[in-house]
């Protein structure tokens, strides 16, 4: 039987290219092209991933030459592109791949010089990257085809926010399912794209060791905690008209949660792996009021208060929600998942943590200790994982327990090759040219999602109620701790 007996440099660093591509970046000049996409791309050109044969072009509103464009990707790429960046000449080739087009998505100009530097080569993958505001993504759909961009085989790539509730969720899948096949649509949530949340998968399904404890009976119960320690900033006043159960939990939590929590797949292929997601949000329980807190950060000083942030000083928008919920499966009747996500608080930390039961009886007798085993997924910063151990504290003195962590941390388990696996922007648009859709959202789990979330908010919403203050730099409102104080649970620490 073939093993392996340890991770050799080459294993972690090997890198196949993707076909040739034309990728073409609407709000190529937006925020989150300059931050994430540019430089990804670039790391991965860097790498040899990205091939000669492709090409990147720019699309926006701006009137820019390819000169012009070249000059503030070189820019973003050395502000937001790491110590990589350094490596003037890898970057300068890889502008030779980089072109801009002016294009208005809600007019008609542009589109036809869009189509003269799209290359028709046999082979040759398109993708279109809708970087622009949500209430752009569907005329974006409807202009590719009626200027004749995109056929069959033609990806497109939709940023988040997908809906703001269901009905408009459903609508937009409508419009997006007139133009373009399911199969074409590769909704991103790019929490799914980190490294760790993969490796989720493979330490669930690639171990004896997991697998069987996985469920109520061996789990007392499920943290998900993803902690920011900035506000709402600049974006206040988008944020005001959505708040954190939209822009954070409907979404990244809740595709933490299915991932914990779902059946293992037959393969690790898109409608597998999509399929059994959807059976966890299907099997969501609605949340009792009483198991919602809401909160809303307040200056401490240094810093504005979320209604200063909002420019509103009525708003009831909540940039804290901590809950419970139940999976009402066999496997997790009764298990309780606590997700709970917020910015200003004390550190800027992501977490899921598995808390099993303890073990039924000590047979070191009460003055030993306690311990139950935690298994912690952390997805910022320093991705990795951690299982709590018990063992005995050293040394005479009779037998104490002691926790002791068995460290996954990827960095010293695989050398300094792990530390440049991509970035989760990097790897989801690989897979975009790769096509496949494993790591993206498929539109009917993105309205199961919407239809658990809205009757939460709609209840919230009928009730009036307000989200409780909470002290910028804290770990939120005291409702909080005492929404899983009050089941005899702790929530775990925030910590950097
Ligand atoms: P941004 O406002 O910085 O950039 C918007 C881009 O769209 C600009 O390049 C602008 O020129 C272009 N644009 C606007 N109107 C246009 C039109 N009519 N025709 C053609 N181009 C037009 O926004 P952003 O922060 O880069 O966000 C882009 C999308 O990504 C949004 O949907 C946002 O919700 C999502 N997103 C952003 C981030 C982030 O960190 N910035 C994170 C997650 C998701």
């Amino acid at each position: 039987m073939p093993h392996t007996t340890g991770v050799r440099p080459e294993m972690v660093s090997r890198v196949i290219p993707v076909d040739p591509f034309d990728l073409v970046i609407f709000g190529g000049t937006g925020d989150l092209a300059r931050r994430k996409i540019l430089p990804g791309l670039f790391r991965r050109f860097r790498s040899g991933q990205m091939p000669e044969g492709a090409h990147v072009i720019g699309a926006a509103r701006s009137d820019m030459d390819d000169a012009a464009y070249r000059d503030m990707v070189r820019e973003a790429i050395g502000e937001h592109g790491g110590s990589e960046a350094k490596d003037s000449k890898a970057l300068e080739h890889f502008l030779e791949h980089v072109r801009y087009v002016a294009v208005d998505a809600r007019g008609n100009t542009g589109w036809d010089a869009l189509k003269e530097v799209l290359r028709e080569d046999e082979g040759l993958v398109r993708a279109f990257y809708f970087s622009v505001g949500p209430g752009l993504f569907a005329e974006l759909a409807e202009g590719l085809r009626r200027h004749g961009l995109a056929d069959a085989e033609t990806r497109i790539v939709v940023e988040k926010p997908f809906g703001h509730d269901l009905e408009s969720a459903r609508a937009l899948n409508e419009e997006l399912a007139r133009h373009f096949h399911e199969t074409q649509i590769y909704r991103i949530d790019h929490y799914l794209g980190k490294e760790t949340v993969q490796n989720l998968m493979a330490v669930r399904f690639g171990n004896m060791l997991f697998e069987p404890l996985w469920n109520s009976q061996y789990v007392d119960h499920i943290q998900i905690t993803v902690a920011e320690t900035v506000g709402v900033g600049g974006r206040g006043s988008y944020y005001d008209k959505s708040g954190a159960m939209r822009d954070m939990v409907q979404n990244h939590l809740m595709q933490l949660l299915c991932l914990i929590a779902m059946e293992p797949p037959a393969r690790f292929e898109p409608d597998a792996v999509r399929d059994e997601k959807l059976k966890v949000i299907r099997a969501l329980d609605p949340v009792d009021p009483d198991s919602i807190v809401r909160g809303q950060y307040t200056s401490d000083g240094t810093v504005n208060s979320y209604r200063e942030d909002a420019e509103n000083p009525l708003s009831k928008t909540e940039s804290f929600i901590a809950l419970k919920t139940y999976i009402s499966n066999w496997r997790w009747a009764n298990t309780p998942f606590y997700l709970r996500t917020g910015k200003r608080l004390s550190a800027r930390a992501s977490e899921i943590a598995v808390v099993f039961k303890d073990a039924p009886h000590s047979i070191f007798g009460i003055d030993a200790g306690r311990h139950s085993n935690v298994l912690s997924i952390r997805l910022q910063p320093n991705e990795g994982m951690t299982l709590g151990v018990t063992i005995k504290e050293p040394g005479p003195g009779g037998m104490r327990l002691v926790d002791v962590p068995l460290d996954m941390t990827f960095a010293d388990a695989l050398g300094p090759e792990a530390e440049e696996v991509p970035d989760a922007y990097e790897r989801l648009i690989m897979d975009v040219i790769r096509g496949n859709q494993t790591l993206f959202m498929r539109g009917d789990e993105v309205e199961a999602a919407w239809a658990w979330t809205d009757p939460l908010i709609e209840g919230w919403q009928r009730r009036g109620d307000s989200p409780k203050p909470y002290d910028a730099g804290s770990s939120g409102p005291d409702d909080a701790a005492f929404l899983i104080n009050r089941d005899g649970r702790r929530w775990r620490g925030v910590r950097q």
